[in-house]
């Protein structure tokens, strides 16, 4: 029997769990074989003082923190790009010449032969991968959405025949309502929604702003013990976050995870999905 797979192309060790923790074990429940792109080792993530000190680098941090998610995030497997992480736009470590961000701008085919490698190994009939504003506008996330966005349609435009096609693009998405909670919570206790976390370089209002439409949607709701494990296991990016948020909360706001279709591109824009893999010839 012919599997389904689905390739999820992301650019950092957390982004997997904190993004897709829930819908991942959801798709493996269904029978699909996920794998998962890391195109950086997460080198200049900020760790905590009391994580400091444990491992060689931060990026030995990050990968073992990623290893740990992997019990939970039952990847078929991953496949790590290792190139280094470029931190937030206009700091320095973004101008370091190996660095993603730094090599999509002046090496673009080099990023997307990379990720063309991985999918052509893999086949996915189904890839995701972030927004066009790298969900919340990271440059990494930027670059690896264009490289895979790229590699995608170079696959489509090959004609050999009996070819390998992927079938199917989605970005990952935030949830609008949530959004507008957050920006609201945020107001009434006195902070600025335009710099929030931890660094102070995360902007709700234009998360919001770039929001794209939502086709598919995927129930999660019965996943939220595993997302919370491989979260957890991120520790030096606040894993326990998404835990303290109460469970009545989540069922309200995350209970169905929301997608947007990019190839084929929907007539409409409406949800008129609840698996990504409706129409997917096996
Ligand atoms: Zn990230």
């Amino acid at each position: 029997m012919k599997r389904r797979r689905l390739l999820i192309s992301y650019a950092h060790p957390d982004d997997e769990s904190f993004g897709l923790g829930a819908a991942v074990p959801k798709w493996i429940d269904d029978g699909v074989d996920v794998y998962l792109i890391c195109a950086t080792n997460g080198d200049v993530g900020t760790v905590p003082e009391d994580l400091q000190g444990r491992y060689a680098t931060v990026a030995d941090l990050r990968l073992s923190e990623l290893a740990c998610a992997r019990q939970y995030l039952k990847f078929k497997d991953v496949f790590m790009l290792g190139y280094r992480d470029s931190g937030m736009p206009g700091s320095e470590t973004s101008r370091h010449p190996d660095s993603l961000c730094y090599l999509w701008q002046h090496q673009p085919e080099r990023v997307t032969e990379d990720v063309l490698k991985v999918m052509r190994q893999v086949k996915p009939q189904v890839v995701v991968t972030f927004n066009r504003y790298g969900g919340y506008g990271h440059p990494d996330h930027i670059a690896i959405q264009r490289a895979t966005v790229r590699a995608f349609d170079c696959l489509q435009a090959e004609s050999a025949p009996n070819g390998y096609k992927p079938q199917k693009l989605y970005y990952a998405g935030f949830p609008k309502l949530t959004l507008r909670l957050q920006i609201l919570m945020a107001r009434l206790k006195g902070q600025n929604p335009r710099h929030m976390g931890r660094n102070e370089d995360i902007n709700i209002v234009k998360i919001l702003d770039h929001i794209e439409p939502v086709h598919a949607r995927i129930p999660i709701a019965d996943y939220f013990d595993v997302w919370e494990q491989a979260s957890r296991c991120h520790a030096s990016q606040g894993g326990g976050r998404i835990t303290r948020t109460s469970r009545l909360l989540r069922r309200l706001l995350y209970s169905k995870q929301g997608f947007t279709r990019v190839y084929p591109r929907p007539a409409r824009d409406r949800v008129d999905e609840d698996d990504l893999f409706a129409d997917v010839l096996l």
